[in-house]
C-alpha cells in the first residue's frame, strides 16, 4: 500500500569504538542510523569506504537520540551533503549536545533551520521516498528524545533503548511501554547502539 519498490533492504554496520552505525538500504538509496563519534569525519569516512558505501548514496542521517555517540558528527554529515532528518520529539534535545562534550573533541555544532524535521505520523511517507518500507517510533526510556526505526521486516534499530531486564525503577514503565510498542508494531529483530543484534526480547 505504501507504494515502496521491492528492492531488497540491506542492513551493514560501519560502527566504530563500541557504538553501531547502521547503514540500512534499498539498492543504492541508504539511511544511515545513528552518526558516528565528534570528531571522527575521518574515521566515519574510512568505515564506509570499507564497505564499499558511498557518502553520496546516503539519502538522510537519522540519530536514534541526541548523545555524543549516537549523533556526533550530524552537523558534518549535513555539510558533505546528507540531510538530518529529525523527528518532532528530538528538536528540544539537539542544542543538549554542546553540553556533552569538551573543545577537545572537535564537536561541531548541529544547527537547527537547515534540518529535514518531520513528525512520526509522517515518518512513513519520509522513508518510502528513499526506498524503505517502514516508521520511526517514539521510544522513550533511555532519554526523551530516544526514537527507533522500525522497517515492515521487523528490523528494530532502537539506538539505547534499555533492555527490559536492566531497566531502572525509575523509567521501567517508559522502557517497557516503548518495547511494547515495537512489539504491537511487529517487531521482531533488535539492531541496538550497542551490541550485537538480537531478537525481540
Ligand atoms: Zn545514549
Amino acid at each position: 500500500m505504501s507504494g515502496v519498490p521491492n528492492t531488497p533492504i540491506t542492513i551493514v554496520n560501519v560502527g566504530y569504538r563500541s557504538t553501531n552505525f547502521w547503514v540500512v538500504s534499498a539498492g543504492a538509496s541508504r539511511l544511515l542510523v545513528d552518526l558516528g563519534y565528534p570528531g571522527t569525519m575521518g574515521q566515519m569516512r574510512a568505515a564506509l569506504a570499507r564497505m564499499d558505501i558511498p557518502l553520496r548514496e546516503i539519502r538522510f542521517g537519522l540519530a536514534t537520540h541526541y548523545h555524543y555517540d549516537h549523533a556526533g558528527l550530524a552537523q558534518e554529515f549535513k555539510q558533505s551533503g546528507v540531510p538530518l532528518l529529525v523527528l518532532e520529539s528530538q528538536v528540544s534535545a539537539i542544542p543538549s549536545m554542546l553540553s556533552q562534550v569538551k573543545p577537545s573533541d572537535r564537536f561541531v555544532e548541529i544547527t537547527l533551520h537547515d534540518n529535514v524535521t518531520i513528525s512520526f505520523a509522517e515518518s512513513r511517507a519520509a522513508l518510502a521516498r528513499i526506498g524503505l518500507a517502514g516508521e520511526i517510533l517514539p521510544t522513550p526510556g533511555h532519554s526523551d528524545d530516544s526514537v527507533s526505526l522500525l522497517l515492515d521486516d521487523g528490523s528494530a534499530f532502537t539506538g539505547d533503548l534499555t533492555p527490559p531486564a536492566l531497566t531502572g525503577m525509575a523509567t521501567a514503565e517508559t522502557v517497557t511501554a516503548s518495547w511494547r510498542l515495537l512489539r504491537e508494531h511487529g517487531a521482531t529483530r533488535v539492531y541496538p547502539g550497542h551490541g550485537p543484534a538480537r531478537p525481540m526480547p
